[in-house]
């Protein structure tokens, strides 16, 4: 079966194609508007993917050398996200399979963060934990199946890669801040500043604390020293960075623990970080844990994953009606 994807909840507009289960073609256009507004704009957003969303579609079909009549149903992000974003990938999709009489599939955009791991190989074993870690996200799921899957915590406030980003943004780094972090971060001591680590129950996570730490102590030694970011990024970025990650990885570890669930992954934007990729690593060698680490690519918000999720859906004929709208909110 040939599955078109379609993901539009946030700043990307992406369009794949998937083959009997196999990737052909994973286009992504990003949106280079947000960057003066530090932020992503959701006006901009939806009117920028109305204008990219034919074009990334026509690119998908021409990479995988397919005729759009061979394509057997549209799989699309019906939310998690911006609502006015996921209007566009919405009515797209509905408007696509009502004009080739073709069925529509709806995808839960985090569900699709973590069935990113289905692409290619090597792929997880039922049930699996899996830490999702995004720009609006993070979470902790068990996964019992493709799409049963059960939230065992979450944050009570900044999702990780918000963390990433707002700390960047007092670090005077621009937008989108957490991949530049991780740069500085690998030329930098990450004990040089010491950070707290919130004393949260459970599996949930917390990352207003820290956010707040970083800006009281930024404040008092620019006072001591003008040029402190600039002399001192790197040490900076990289004591943030730890700490991130020691947040995250204390908590993946309890889950292992309290579940006794050894096979472990990461999904997500905020899983391209090298740090949270090497300290993931190193600590799967030291519990034995399975450790799966999505491919760069299938990291941030794609269609692939959409396309390989509704592949799924399509084998077991989930299909919705055109009556379908998107969500804002949407549970894993
Ligand atoms: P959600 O999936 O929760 O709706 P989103 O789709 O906006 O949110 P993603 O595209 O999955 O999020 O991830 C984007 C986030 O990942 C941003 O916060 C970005 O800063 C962060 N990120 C990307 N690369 C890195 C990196 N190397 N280090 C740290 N953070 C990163
Ligand atoms: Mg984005
Ligand atoms: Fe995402």
């Amino acid at each position: 079966a040939i599955i078109l994807g379609i993901e539009s909840s946030c700043d990307e507009t992406s369009a794949s194609i998937c083959i009997d289960g196999e990737i052909k073609a994973n286009i992504i256009a990003g949106q280079a508007v947000h960057a003066k507004y530090g932020g992503v704009v959701p006006e901009l957003a939806s009117r920028a993917h109305q204008q990219n969303i034919i074009p990334t579609v026509d690119q998908a079909i021409a990479e995988a050398k397919i005729h759009k009549n061979e394509i057997d149903a549209v799989a699309f992000t019906r939310g998690p996200g911006l609502l006015g974003s996921l209007l566009v990938g919405t009515s797209f999709s509905k408007s696509f399979a009502l004009a080739l009489d073709i069925p529509l599939i709806e995808v839960n955009h985090m569900q699709a963060h973590i069935l990113a791991h289905f692409i290619e190989d090597p792929k997880p074993q039922f049930p699996f934990l899996c830490l999702t870690v995004s720009g609006g996200h993070t979470q902790i799921v068990l996964v019992k199946n493709y799409f049963e899957m059960e939230l065992l915590g979450e944050t009570l406030d900044d999702a990780a890669g918000e963390a990433f980003d707002k700390t960047a943004k007092i670090l005077d780094l621009p937008y989108p801040g957490g991949p530049l972090v991780d740069k500085h971060a690998n030329l930098g001591n990450p004990d040089a500043f010491k950070l707290p680590e919130p004393q949260i129950p459970d599996l949930n996570f917390s990352f207003s604390g820290l956010k707040t730490a970083i800006l009281y102590l930024v404040q008092a030694e620019l006072k001591k020293n003008p040029n402190f970011l600039t002399e001192r990024i790197d040490d900076l970025c990289a004591s943030v960075q730890s700490r991130i990650v020691s947040i995250l990885l204390n908590k993946l570890k309890k889950a292992a623990k309290e579940t006794g669930v050894k096979e472990i992954a990461i999904a997500g934007g905020v899983s391209a970080n090298s740090g949270l990729r090497e300290s993931l690593i190193e600590m799967g060698k030291r519990y034995k844990w399975n450790v799966y680490i999505p491919k760069f690519e299938y990291c941030t918000d794609n269609a692939a994953m959409i396309a390989i999720a509704g592949y799924q859906k399509f084998l077991i004929k989930d299909f919705v009606g055109q009556d379908i709208a998107p969500l804002a909110r949407m549970p894993v």
